[in-house]
């Protein structure tokens, strides 16, 4: 079915705003700090600690770069168990992060669900700022850190809760369905919210001919082409999956007729047409590690076939690399440094988290 609407900020009179500044907090005494500053030089000591890490991403991470991160991963595996926290890494991060300090990886409901299992009550959130919110909304009791609070993302700064509050008096009793790759306030302001990999579902799960499925253009066009529901869509965009091309993907498969590419619904409709398999970044990951193919392309965020790469030896990648410039905001000497002081907190209105809390967690209902 067609998309039968998109709208974009200003369309209903409404101003164009973005993302108001992060809400954290830093709150620790200069005495603490100083007790808690680790050592960062590489020693024999270090190397012999960290030589298991290494093990994992030595395919994809050389040896003249190693010794520079070892004794950052080395100070912050050990702080984070003095301060009994929780990292979690979205699989965007890059392999160091991913694979050598982070507790649990995934995408970032996934993240977030796997947060409310663990008993610590520190969770440092190395993605973006929507997931921290995300993983603060479903962990309300924990303090939730996130390395770099200016770690932003083009798709969630498009929309805005006042512009979904307009789009509900535009459209009365249409039901409105919310990407998770939004703000709380955004969220709150929404029926339920879906993933890339369930998005079909939750449209179809209101058993009505039209829904509201904001804000990635991209992703509502893609589910448009799988349901016969009406989609009403916005014009907010993923600036790293909308920077890939067609042509660029013709010409790889011209190179190597054999070759798999899979594609993210995230990407515009011309590039998944090209692919031979589209979905969500944990579908891919699961398409590479249970079919083994001999060549592939990921089109998506570059970090994240270096990171299947290094569990998938014998899979070769082909890497149209698209970073995400939010996601590379987190590294290691800023994680380290949010342990050591316990910064930046995400802090989200009670009543906001709560109406945000129940989009997501109708989503999680529908899927059990
Ligand atoms: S990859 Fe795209 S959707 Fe993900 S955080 Fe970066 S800009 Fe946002």
């Amino acid at each position: 079915m067609p998309i039968t609407g998109i709208y974009g900020p200003g369309d209903f009179g409404n101003p164009v705003h973005r993302r108001p500044a992060a809400q954290t907090r830093n709150r620790v005494s200069p005495a603490e700090r100083a007790r808690a500053l680790p050592s960062l030089e590489w020693t024999p000591e270090v190397e012999r600690a960290t030589a298991h890490l290494y093990a994992r991403v030595k395919n994809v991470i050389s040896p003249v770069e190693w010794p520079f991160m070892a004794p950052y991963i080395k100070a912050i595996n050990e702080l984070k168990k003095t301060r009994d926290a929780v990292i979690l890494a979205h699989n965007y991060q890059t392999p160091e992060i991913f694979h050598c300090v982070a507790d649990i990886g995934g995408d970032s409901l996934q993240l977030a669900i796997e947060a409310t299992k663990v008993k610590s009550d520190i969770i440092v959130q190395c993605g973006v700022h929507f997931m921290a919110e995300t993983s603060k909304i479903l962990n309300p009791h924990k303090t939730v850190l996130i390395p770099d609070s200016r770690a932003g993302c083009s798709l969630a700064s498009s929309i805005t809760g006042a512009d979904v509050r307009l789009l509900r008096e535009r459209f009365p009793g249409v039901p409105i369905v919310t990407y998770v790759n939004t703000s709380a306030d955004v969220k709150a302001e929404s029926d339920i919210c879906c993933t890339s990999s369930n998005a079909v579902q939750v449209v179809e799960s209101f058993g009505v001919d039209r829904v509201i499925l904001i804000p990635d253009e991209y992703l509502a066009r893609w589910v448009a082409t799988q349901t016969d529901v009406k989609i009403i869509a916005w014009k907010g965009h993923c600036e790293v999956h909308e920077r890939f091309t067609a042509e660029e993907l013709r010409n790889y498969r011209k190179a190597d007729p054999g070759l798999q590419i899979l594609a993210h619904p995230e990407c515009p409709p011309e590039v998944i047409a090209e692919a031979d398999f589209t979905g969500s970044t944990s579908a891919m990951i699961n398409f590479v590690k249970t079919k083994r193919p001999k060549k592939v392309v990921m089109v998506t965020e570059c970090s994240m076939a270096d990171n299947v790469q290094a569990e998938t030896p014998g899979v070769e990648f082909v890497r149209p690399c698209n970073l995400c410039p939010h996601m590379k905001r987190i590294t290691l000497p800023k994680i380290l440094d949010s342990l050591v002081y316990l910064r930046e907190e995400v802090e989200i209105d009670p009543t906001i988290a709560g109406r945000a809390r129940r989009a997501v967690e109708r989503m999680v209902q529908l899927k059990n």
